[in-house]
C-alpha cells in the first residue's frame, strides 16, 4: 500500500494518515478535500505529503473516505468508478447501512470495505488530528465477505498495526447499536447544553459554575453539526426509537420527583450504577 489517498483530512482522516505513515514511512499520503485551504493546513501539520484531486485516484493502492456520511453516499460510486482493479476504498463513516446499500450493485463492490473506527473527539478539521487516536480502540467492519480477500487482509493489517481491535457486524445491527451507544449521547449532550444556555442567560455564570460534571456531560455538544446532521438523517428510525425510550425515562424520573418518591429516585440511580462494571477499563 504505497499510494494512499485520503478524501477528507480532518480528525479521522488526518489521525489515520499520521499513524499509517508512522508505521509505513515509505507510504505516500495524498490529500483530497473540498477546500484548498484545508489541504494547505493538512500539509503544514504534516498530515499529508501531497495535494491531489479525485482523478488522481486511478493511481491509488488505498483510498480512505472520511467526510460527512451524506457526502460519502454521494461520492462513493464515483470513487469506485475511478479506483484501479488492484485498489481498495475504505470509508470511516459513522453510519453503515446507507453507505453499504449505495454500492451493493457496483461492479467494483469487491474493492470496497465498509468500516467505522470507534474513536473520536468533539473537535474537527485537520488541526484536531493526532497520532494515537486509534490505539486500543475498536474498528467495526461490515459485510467483510463482500470485499476481495487479499484487499481486506491488507487493510486489516494497517488497522491492527495502529492498535485497533476488529469487530464484524452487519450494517443494520451496526446502525441500531451505534444509535444507542453514540448517537443518543450526542443528542443528550446537545440538549443539555441548549437547556442550560436557555436558562442561564449570563455566559459568565455558566463558565464560573461549570464543574467537571457539567463540562464532561456537555463535551459532545461541541461537535460539528455539519457532521452530525447527516448521521441523524441516515439513522433516523433507530435514533427516534431510542429517543422515545430516553424521554420515557426522563418523564418517569420527573414524576418520581413530583411525587416526592425519593426511594424510587434512589433505586433508579442505584440500578444504573451497574454501568461502572460494564465500562470497567474504559471510563
Ligand atoms: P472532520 O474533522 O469535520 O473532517 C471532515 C472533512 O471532510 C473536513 O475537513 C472537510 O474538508 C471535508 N468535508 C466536509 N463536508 C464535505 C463534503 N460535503 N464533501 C467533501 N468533503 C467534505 O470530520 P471527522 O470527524 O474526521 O469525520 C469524518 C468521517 O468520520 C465522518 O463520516 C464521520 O461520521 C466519521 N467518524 C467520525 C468520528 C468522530 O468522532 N469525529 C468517529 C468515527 C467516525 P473541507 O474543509 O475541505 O470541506
Amino acid at each position: 500500500m504505497k499510494n494512499v489517498y485520503f478524501i477528507g483530512v480532518g480528525l479521522i482522516g488526518g489521525s489515520l494518515a499520521l499513524d499509517f505513515k508512522k508505521n509505513n514511512p515509505n507510504m505516500i499520503i495524498h490529500g483530497i478535500s473540498r477546500k484548498d485551504t484545508t489541504l494547505n493546513e493538512a500539509i503544514s501539520l504534516n498530515l499529508i505529503d501531497k495535494k491531489a484531486t479525485l482523478d488522481d485516484i486511478s493511481n491509488a493502492d488505498l483510498v480512505i473516505v472520511s467526510i460527512p456520511v451524506d457526502a460519502t453516499v454521494n461520492l462513493l460510486p464515483t470513487i469506485l468508478d475511478k479506483i484501479p482493479d488492484t485498489g481498495l476504498v475504505v470509508d470511516a463513516g459513522s453510519t453503515k447501512d446507507a453507505i453499504c446499500k449505495i454500492v451493493e450493485n457496483h461492479p467494483k463492490r469487491r474493492n470496497f470495505l465498509a468500516a467505522h473506527p470507534i474513536a473520536g473527539t468533539e473537535h474537527s478539521g485537520p488541526s484536531a488530528a493526532f497520532s494515537g487516536l486509534f490505539d486500543r480502540k475498536t474498528i467495526i467492519i461490515c459485510e467483510v465477505e463482500k470485499t476481495a480477500f487479499k484487499l481486506q487482509e491488507k487493510a486489516l493489517k494497517l488497522f491492527t498495526e495502529i492498535g485497533m481491535r476488529v469487530r464484524y457486524m452487519n450494517p443494520e445491527a451496526h446502525d441500531k447499536h451505534i444509535a444507542y451507544m453514540s448517537h443518543l449521547s450526542h443528542i443528550s449532550s446537545f440538549m443539555l447544553g441548549k437547556t442550560v444556555i436557555e436558562k442561564e442567560k449570563n455566559e459568565r455564570d455558566i463558565f464560573d459554575m461549570a464543574g467537571s460534571g457539567f463540562a464532561s456531560t456537555v463535551r459532545l455538544a461541541k461537535s460539528s453539526p455539519e457532521m452530525w446532521t447527516p448521521i441523524f438523517k441516515q439513522n433516523k428510525a433507530n435514533v427516534v426509537e431510542i429517543l422515545d425510550d430516553y424521554i420515557q425515562n426522563l418523564i418517569k424520573f420527573k414524576e418520581f420527583m413530583e411525587a416526592d418518591d425519593f426511594d424510587e429516585i434512589y433505586n433508579e440511580m442505584k440500578n444504573t450504577n451497574h454501568i461502572k462494571d460494564i465500562l470497567k477499563g474504559i471510563a
